[in-house]
C-alpha cells in the first residue's frame, strides 16, 4: 500500500482545528465584522507583535552553525576543556554583520563586520565577540555610544552623515588605525567567507597550573581575502541588497563549506610591563613578527539554522560568556562591554534570552540560582531551592577548583585616566599604510576621498593632517584625491597641534 503523508490540520494557537482561514466572520456578505472572530483577532494581534527591538549596532547579520575541531595543543596557556586534546570537537554557532546598518541595509556597503562566535562548550557557552578587524575606533568606553551616533542618521534631516562621522573621527586621532582599515580593501569584503575574524580585545589564558598570559583571538580565512571596491559594490548592491547572506547560505547548502584557522597571540605579564605600547589598547595590534600566531583549531561553518528569526536574529552574544581558561584583561572597552552586551539582550529580547535553544548551553546544562521567573520562563527543573547556601544535597553547588589565580594591579590611582594623551596614534596606521601597495594605498585615499568630500573644510584639513602623521605619502595623497594641492596635508598638520 502507498504511504501517503498524514494530513497536516492547520490550528488555532492553541491546537483547535481551523475550518476556514479565508474569510472574516462577517454579518452579512458587505459586514461589518463580528468580534467573535477570535481567528482573526488572533492573526492581527500575533502580526502587530513580529518585531523585537532591532539591535543598535549590528543590526543586519548573517548566521549559521558549524564545528570548530583543535589541531595543535595549547594546553600549556589554557585549562579551557574544550581545547583539551588534539582533535576536539565542539559545535558553534557564528553571526556576521555589518556595524552601522539598520536591518534592511545592504549587504555590501563599506562598514567593518561583526564576527561573533559561540561556542557550545562542556563548560559552558564561550562567546567570542568580535570584528572582522584587530582593532577599534576608540579605546575609551566613554567613547562608544558617542561614536556610535555619528555611524546613524543625523537627528534632523535623518540621513548618514560624513560631516559628523569625520568631525568625531578628526577629534579622535586613536580612530585613524581603523579608518585605515575601513577603508582600505578589507573595508567592503567580497563576502563573508573570505575576510578573516579578530577577537580584538586582549584577553587572558589560564592553565590548569593557575598561570595567566594575556592573549589576542584570531581566525583567518582559508578561502582567501577578497574584497569589492565602492563602484563594485555599488553595482552588487543595485542588484542584490543580500549578496553576502544569499553566498553564505548557499555556499552552506552546497556543501562548499567556509574554514578558518583559529590562532592565537599570546604575551607574558612582564612582556606586557615592557611593551612598547600599551597592550590593553584596542586601537593597536600585537605585531606578528613580535607575537608569532599560535595555530589552535579550525572552525568550519556546516549547517544553515531552520529558523532566521529563532536562531539568528534572536541569537544573543555576550563576551561576558567565558569559559575556565579564559578571562577578561584590563581592557577598558572589554571590561565596558562584558556588561552592555548582557544588559542589551535584557531589553531587547527580554530576560529569559538564555533559555533560547540558539543560546542555551548546548554540551553542559546550566544550574543557576539567578535566574528565576520573568516574561516566557521555561525551567527544564522546578528550581527549588531557589536561594543559596542551602542544605539540599542534590542543588547545585560551588566548584572550587575553577578558582581564578589573583590578579595583581601593583599601586595603581582611580582617577579619570586621559585616553587622549601619552598615545601614539599614528605608527600603526602608518605601518598599514606602508604595507599596501602602490595600487591598495591609491584606492584607499580615493575611497577616503568620496566620504572626506563631503564634510565640511575644516574637518577635512585636521583630517588631512592625522594622514600625514601616519605617512606623509598617505597625507599627499588622500589631499590630491580631494582635488586639494599636495601640500594642504602637511600644512594642516603645522596648523594643527598634536593632541597626544
Ligand atoms: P606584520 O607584517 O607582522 O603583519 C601584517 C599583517 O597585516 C598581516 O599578517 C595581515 O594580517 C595584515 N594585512 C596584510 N595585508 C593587509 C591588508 N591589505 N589590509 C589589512 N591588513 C593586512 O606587521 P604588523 O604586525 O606590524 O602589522 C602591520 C599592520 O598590519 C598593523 O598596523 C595592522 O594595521 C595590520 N594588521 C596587523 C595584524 C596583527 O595582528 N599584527 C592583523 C591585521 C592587520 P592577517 O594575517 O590577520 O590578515
Amino acid at each position: 500500500m502507498e504511504n501517503k503523508p498524514r494530513r497536516k490540520t492547520l490550528t488555532t494557537l492553541a491546537g483547535a482545528p481551523i475550518a476556514d482561514n479565508q474569510n472574516s466572520l462577517t454579518a452579512g456578505p458587505r459586514g461589518p465584522l463580528l468580534m467573535q472572530d477570535v481567528q482573526l483577532l488572533q492573526q492581527m494581534q500575533r502580526f502587530n507583535r513580529e518585531r523585537i527591538p532591532e539591535r543598535v549596532v549590528h543590526a543586519k547579520g548573517s548566521g549559521a552553525y558549524g564545528t570548530f575541531t583543535v589541531t595543535n595543543d595549547v594546553t600549556r596557556y589554557t585549562r579551557a576543556a574544550f581545547l583539551s586534546e588534539v582533535g576536539k570537537e565542539t559545535e558553534v554557532f557564528v553571526r556576521f554583520s555589518t556595524v552601522a546598518g539598520e536591518r534592511g541595509a545592504a549587504d555590501a556597503e563599506r562598514d567593518v563586520r561583526g564576527f561573533a562566535v559561540k561556542f557550545y562548550t562542556e563548560e559552558g557557552n564561550w562567546d567570542l565577540v568580535g570584528n572582522n578587524t584587530p582593532v577599534f575606533f576608540v579605546r575609551d568606553p566613554h567613547k562608544f555610544q558617542m561614536f556610535i551616533h555619528t555611524q546613524k542618521r543625523h537627528p534632523r534631516t535623518n540621513l548618514r552623515d560624513m560631516n559628523m562621522q569625520w568631525d568625531f573621527w578628526s577629534l579622535c586621532p586613536e580612530s585613524l588605525h581603523q579608518v585605515t582599515i575601513l577603508f582600505s580593501d578589507r573595508g567592503i569584503p567580497r563576502t563573508l567567507r573570505h575576510m578573516n575574524g579578530y577577537g580584538s580585545h586582549t584577553y587572558s589564558l589560564i592553565n590548569d597550573r593557575g598561570e595567566r598570559v594575556w592573549c589576542k583571538f584570531h581566525f583567518k580565512t582559508q578561502e582567501g581575502h577578497a574584497f569589492y571596491t565602492d563602484a563594485e559594490a555599488a553595482e552588487v548592491i543595485g542588484q542584490d541588497r543580500e549578496s553576502h547572506q544569499r553566498d553564505l547560505f548557499y555556499a552552506i547548502e552546497e556543501g562548499n563549506y567556509p574554514r578558518w584557522t583559529f590562532c592565537i597571540q599570546v604575551m607574558t605579564d612582564e612582556q606586557a610591563r615592557d611593551f612598547r605600547w600599551n597592550p590593553f589598547d584596542l586601537t593597536k595590534v600585537w605585531p606578528h613578527a613580535e607575537f608569532p600566531l599560535i595555530e589552535v583549531g579550525v572552525l568550519e561553518l556546516n549547517r544553515n539554522p531552520e529558523n532566521y528569526f529563532a536562531e539568528v536574529e534572536q541569537a544573543a552574544f555576550e563576551p561576558s560568556s567565558l569559559v575556565p581558561g579564559i578571562g577578561p584583561s584590563p581592557d577598558k572597552m572589554l571590561q565596558a562591554r562584558l556588561m552592555s552586551y548582557a544588559d542589551t539582550h535584557l531589553y531587547r529580547i527580554g530576560p529569559n534570552y538564555h533559555q533560547l535553544p540558539v543560546n542555551q548551553p548546548r554540551a553542559c546544562e546550566a544550574h543557576t540560582y539567578i535566574h528565576r521567573d520573568g516574561p516566557m520562563f521555561m525551567p527544564r527543573d522546578s528550581g527549588h531551592p531557589n536561594y543559596f547556601p542551602n542544605s539540599y544535597d542534590d542543588a547545585p553547588k560551588e566548584a572550587p577548583e575553577y578558582r581564578e589565580p589573583d590578579w595583581d594591579l601593583g599601586s595603581v590611582t582611580v582617577a579619570r585616566h586621559d585616553s587622549r594623551v601619552g598615545h601614539d596614534d599614528y605608527t600603526q596606521a602608518g605601518n598599514l599604510y606602508r604595507l599596501f601597495d602602490e595600487a591598495q594605498q591609491q584606492r584607499l585615499a580615493e575611497n577616503i576621498a568620496r566620504s572626506l568630500g563631503q564634510a565640511r573644510e575644516d574637518i577635512q584639513r585636521r583630517q588631512l593632517a592625522h594622514f600625514h602623521r601616519a605617512d606623509p605619502d598617505y597625507g599627499r595623497r588622500v589631499a590630491v584625491a580631494l582635488g586639494l594641492p599636495p601640500e594642504t596635508a602637511e600644512a594642516a598638520a603645522n596648523e594643527h597641534a598634536v593632541s597626544s
